[in-house]
This record gives structure tokens, sequence and C-alpha cells, in this order.
């Protein structure tokens, strides 16, 4: 049986809704695109979707206690609450640089997780009174 998914590309402010139409697993159709970009994002979409991870993790001795940090590419969407999990097992430092690589490419995928911004040491001077 034929069945319909809608995917709204995301690659340009046009933001196309595509039309996949599928039976047996298999793709027949794609609709609604306005380039043949939009066709492969919507190929993608359907048979491995991705995304940018994003999380904090636990950083010592920092002005913060947590550091935003992001994957370099998207991944897939299956391996994101894996990926949370083992981006949280980091044991980071202050300072940190924005960029800097807290885990070095996860999964093998080839895509690392860095730093979203920079974060200093903690002020340990303590105002008196
Ligand atoms: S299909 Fe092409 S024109 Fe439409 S949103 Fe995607 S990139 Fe833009």
């Amino acid at each position: 049986m034929k069945k319909s998914y809608f995917v709204t590309c995301t690659l340009c402010p046009m933001g196309c809704r595509i039309e996949v139409v599928v039976e047996d697993g298999k793709i027949l159709e794609i609709k609604g695109n306005e380039c043949k970009k939009g066709e492969k994002y919507a190929i993608d979409e359907f048979s491995n979707p991705c995304r940018i991870l994003t999380t904090t993790v636990r950083i010592q001795g920092g002005l913060l206690p947590k550091l935003p940090v992001r994957s370099t590419e998207p991944i897939p969407k299956k391996l994101i609450p894996s990926g949370v999990k083992e981006v949280k097992k980091a044991k980071v430092k202050a300072p940190v640089n924005y960029g800097d690589v807290i885990l070095r490419n996860i999964f093998n995928l080839g895509v690392d997780i860095v730093s979203s911004r920079d974060l200093e040491k903690e002020n340990k001077e303590k105002k008196n009174g």
C-alpha cells in the first residue's frame, strides 16, 4: 500500500513541503521540491534523518557549572540519545575555548563534539564583607 510522508526542506528559506511517496519501504516518488537539492534532502530525511547533537556537560573549575556543546556535523537522529549519554561522561576542566574538542570521533562517525562557547575558570577570590 502506498503511503505519503511529508518533510519540510530546511536548506533554504523557501521551506518547500516535500511529499515522499513510499510503498513497501521503497521510495516511489518525490513531489513538491522546487529544486534537486530538495530531492536529496527528502531521501536523506526519509532513509537516515540526521541532526546536530546539542547538550551540556559538567565542567570542573568553571565560572558556570555546565558547558554547552554540539556536534561538528549532524549525526543520525537515532544515535542522539546514546550520543548525549556518551558526551555526559566526558571530563572537562576550565578554561575552555569556543570550538575546543570535548569528545573526538563519536561512534566512529568522523564527527567531534566541541564546545559552543568560551568558559573561564571560576574566580576563587572571595570578597569580604
Ligand atoms: S527544495 Fe530547493 S528550493 Fe525548496 S526549500 Fe529545499 S533547497 Fe530550497
